[in-house]
């Protein structure tokens, strides 16, 4: 584990040398090239491109494209010769291992035109760190301080290859570990204000999702369509069976301009979409329910059939465990009542049967509460891979506006 102590010498050596170049840029647009053949095999995920894009998103950094190429010096190079060719930062992850299979230095030395020199301070880094754990390092970890020539090392204090930063005067390569954890410690640590300070990144961006249930995507979109085609911030939809997603971007100078800027679009949005938005950001309609029961001091009791245990197993949710019980049971006839006609007590009951038609499902339902009882039917035409999670999402969202009725 790294020290605090490391922590303050990385971002030192970073600003030292940065601060030195005291030089303005335009805004940048950036590419991320993944470097390992076992992603082109499917052996690993590409969690890294996801990481890296989420944060030069906050950054307010645009990211045009992402590559992924496999452990070969030739291809490597010429993806960066590309990239360099169009992009002013290019991100790279792997290959900077000890072996033969690790090519990104020299890609990034013959992409760059320069020969790869060798940095005692490096050498010296790996060997106290193989130290620290008792052993020696092998001759091909030399090759760890090697580095193109002119780029900046950045020291790693979490892990023994060391990354590194190759120059041009319009763009950068910044060549980072292949290990999730190592990468994003040096990416948030060291690179981050390497690129504010080049770039004079004061931008930021903010994303604000809004869910909503019980609504299609069709309908939403006709409700906001207009919205839609705002540039900054932008309004975007992302349908899941049963719910879909409105995701407003801003991008601005300042946190509180972005900030600004969102709770402008969001009361816009909520103006249109009403009652059909149940919770924002990391909100979940088990949340939303647990604290509408908790304010109600109501319980709630659900019975399932055909929904496999789709229900009962999503209130098993941590924010549920006081206020809900379940259980899966089988209708004895077509029709019963799934919910007792009608209850007196601090409960609500609901009930819900799923069933398959020739070409589509039918979701029957019944709520019973002390403000009364509400049935229905809902159908769902999608793909029977969906309908589970399209009927749980469905049932609670009843459960939700029901709630939502008594306050
Ligand atoms: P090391 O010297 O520690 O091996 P490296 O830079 O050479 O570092 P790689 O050998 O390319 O890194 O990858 C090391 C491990 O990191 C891989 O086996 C894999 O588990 C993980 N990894 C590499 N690239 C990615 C990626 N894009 N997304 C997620 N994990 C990755």
């Amino acid at each position: 584990m790294c020290t605090g102590s490391a922590d303050v010498e990385l971002a030192k050596r970073c600003s030292i040398h940065y601060n030195r170049k005291n030089k303005r840029e335009p805004m940048p647009v950036a590419e991320i090239v993944t470097i390992g053949t076992e992603l082109l095999l499917g052996e690993i995920l590409d969690t890294n491109t996801r990481f890296l894009a989420r944060e030069l998103r906050n950054l307010g950094v645009d990211l045009y494209r992402t590559t992924t190429v496999g452990d070969n010096e030739e291809r490597i190079a010429g993806v960066l010769k590309e990239a360099l060719g169009r992009s002013q930062i290019v991100l790279t992850t792997g290959g900077l291992g000890p072996t033969v299979d690790d090519p990104t230095r020299q890609a990034v030395a013959r992409a760059l035109g320069v020969k790869l020199e060798f940095h005692p301070e490096l050498w010296q880094q790996i060997q106290e760190r193989f130290q620290r754990y008792g052993r020696q390092p092998s001759e091909n970890n030399r090759r760890q301080a090697f580095i193109p020539q002119g780029a900046i090392p950045i020291p790693n204090p979490v892990g023994t290859a060391p990354a590194f930063i190759g120059e041009t005067s319009e763009a950068c390569i910044i060549c980072l570990p292949g290990v999730p954890r190592e990468m994003e410690y040096l990416f948030q640590h060291a690179v981050v204000p390497y690129l504010k300070e080049r770039f004079h990144l004061h931008g930021v961006i903010q994303v604000r999702v809004l869910h909503t249930a019980g609504v299609g995507e069709s309908q939403i979109d006709e409700w906001i369509g207009d919205l839609e085609t705002s540039s900054n911030p932008t309004v975007g939809l992302l349908a899941h069976p049963g719910q879909c997603d409105i995701r407003i971007t801003a991008k601005a100078e300042t946190p509180e301009n972005a900030a600004s800027m969102i709770a402008d679009m969001e009361a816009l949005v909520r103006q249109r979409c009403g009652e059909a938005i149940f919770g924002a950001d990391a909100d979940t309609l088990e949340t939303v329910i647990a604290g509408q029961l908790s304010r109600l001091g109501w319980k709630l009791l659900v019975v399932e059939v055909g929904l496999e245990g789709e229900l009962c197993a999503r209130l098993r949710h941590p924010s549920l465990a006081d206020v809900s019980t379940c259980r899966a049971e089988t209708i004895a006839e077509e029709g019963s009542p799934l919910v007792p006609e009608k209850t007196d007590e601090a409960q609500v009951f609901l009930g819900v049967c799923l069933s398959r038609d020739f070409d589509s499902f039918s979701l029957r339902w019944e709520i019973v509460s002390p403000q009364g009882r509400q049935t229905g039917l809902r159908k769902f035409g999608g793909a029977p891979a969906l309908v589970k999670t399209w009927a749980g999402n469905t049932a609670l969202d009843l459960v939700r506006r029901h709630l939502s009725q008594k306050g």
